[in-house]
């Protein structure tokens, strides 16, 4: 449902971005990732498992990256370096890409196609999932 994304991401996100770089949210995820267990993260729109704490990884530096899309849309994105209940749409593109060197392609959930991220990939054959995390929800093992 297309108003669970505007829960997540009201226009006031905008400003989001300022309180993120003061250190209130990524002092919360350092917190979070040290001390998480292997909890699995399902879609948020079906709960099909999509991926697990464990394997939230750290790219440019930082797990979560916001960014706006060529329209303004704000999105809140988690790195993971696997995430099995998604699949891969479209065509991989450099276009707009958010991470340097980095060819984005659409990631679905794979039991009720909600839109959860991007995979990325390099030329080099390297790469990862970055999750809209708004889209996931926490559940215990
Ligand atoms: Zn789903």
């Amino acid at each position: 449902m297309t108003c669970s994304y505007r829960k997540h991401f009201p226009a006031l996100a905008l400003f989001q971005e300022t309180d993120l770089q003061e250190g209130t949210a990524i002092e919360e995820l350092d917190e979070s990732e040290e001390g998480r267990d292997d909890k699995s993260l399902v879609c948020a729109g079906c709960l099909n498992p999509i991926t697990r704490n464990q394997y939230r990884i750290s790219k440019q530096g930082q797990h979560k990256h916001v960014f706006f899309n060529p329209s303004g849309l704000v999105f809140e994105l988690g790195c993971f370096s696997t995430a099995s209940g998604c699949f891969q749409t479209g065509q991989s593109t450099l276009e707009f890409t958010w991470f340097d060197g980095y060819a984005w392609q659409i990631t679905l959930c794979s039991a009720c196609n909600l839109h959860l991220g991007w995979l990325y990939r390099s030329r080099e054959g390297d790469g990862f999932y970055g999750l809209i995390l708004g889209a996931l929800l926490e559940q215990s093992p």
